[in-house]
């Protein structure tokens, strides 16, 4: 019952060519208000690498949605088909379509830092079904320890889930035997809470080292930070209106969108996705994305 939602906007290359953002500003999330000062730059300075061409043909329905309005259809569940993956992240972690004619307009919708709060919780996840949106929710483990019920909420409403760490700490600065810890941990608390383990990898702070890199691998899991910063962490940009003009500053095709669970960015997203889908983005499903495809070379393998 997902929701087809060919999206054949065309997908001509805006030269709004950003290439990453609020991350590469060295902007910190500040997560739970403990954060160090961090003022790594996630993203990778070297320029937007598109995969070679090969791989899956992305056909119509080809993991995302949005734009333009698709037909009816209910919020796939979690036992609905997965898409075939589509797409890839590159070094910008930008998304980028496998099929050099897939849609380059497309957008990943990701919130770190919960599950925090029911109320403010289901406002996102309410919005995401409003627009056939998907996201990747980064969780903290302390977090799930205290709120299982939310993540199996976001599961059963259909939305991915994704490893933020343990505690919320700045990995970089941790040995190995910790950052082993803050990881695993998180894998397994999910994995027994909803079934599945996370796919997904984002350091607090954007803030990382080759083991870390390594080990997020080692766990299954796409390591990544964002290329797109909402700045909704930052105390001068805690209004709805800031969320959603410093997100459309900086789009770009293939944005990974970084947003927290907060209330102004809860208020903000039926906006934000709307605005999105004028400008002819679709919201890409994080079950489209190859997580095998490793655009890294200080831990690649293949
Ligand atoms: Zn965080």
């Amino acid at each position: 019952m997902r929701a087809s939602a060919a999206v054949w906007a065309s997908a001509l290359l805006l030269l709004a060519g950003c290439g990453a953002g609020g991350a590469a500003q060295g902007l910190s999330p500040a997560g739970e208000g403990t954060a160090p000062s961090e003022t790594t730059a996630p993203a990778d300075p070297q320029p937007a690498v598109t995969p070679p061409p090969s791989g899956p043909t992305a056909g119509a329905g080809s993991g995302v949605t949005g734009a333009p309005p698709a037909a009816q259809a209910e919020t796939p569940g979690k036992d609905e088909p997965k898409p075939k993956p589509a797409y890839r992240m590159n070094k910008n972690y930008d998304f980028v379509p496998i099929d050099p004619g897939g849609n380059k307009k497309v957008v990943l919708l990701t919130f770190d830092d919960g599950p925090k709060e029911k109320a403010q919780l289901e406002t996102i996840l309410d919005s995401l079904d409003k627009h056939k949106a998907k996201a990747i929710f980064f969780v903290n483990g302390y977090r799930v320890k205290q709120n299982p019920e939310l993540l199996k909420r976001i599961r059963e409403r259909g939305q991915t889930i994704g490893n933020h760490s343990w505690d919320h700490i700045d990995l970089k600065k941790e040995n190995e035997e910790t950052i082993r810890k803050q990881i695993g941990d998180v894998q397994r608390i999910v994995q027994d809470t909803v079934g599945a383990a996370p796919r997904f990898f984002r350091p607090p702070f954007g803030s990382s080292n080759d083991f870390v890199k390594k080990l997020a691998k080692d766990e299954g899991m796409l390591f990544m930070t964002w290329s797109n910063g909402s700045e909704d962490w930052l105390a001068s940009n805690q209004k709805p209106e800031g969320v959603v003009k410093r997100v459309l500053e900086q789009l770009h095709p293939g944005s990974n969108i970084l947003m927290h669970e907060l209330p102004w960015t809860a208020e903000a997203l039926d906006d934000l996705l709307t605005k999105l889908e004028e400008k002819g983005y679709a919201f890409l499903d994080p079950d489209a994305i190859d997580t095998s495809y490793w655009p890294f070379e200080q831990t690649s393998h293949q």
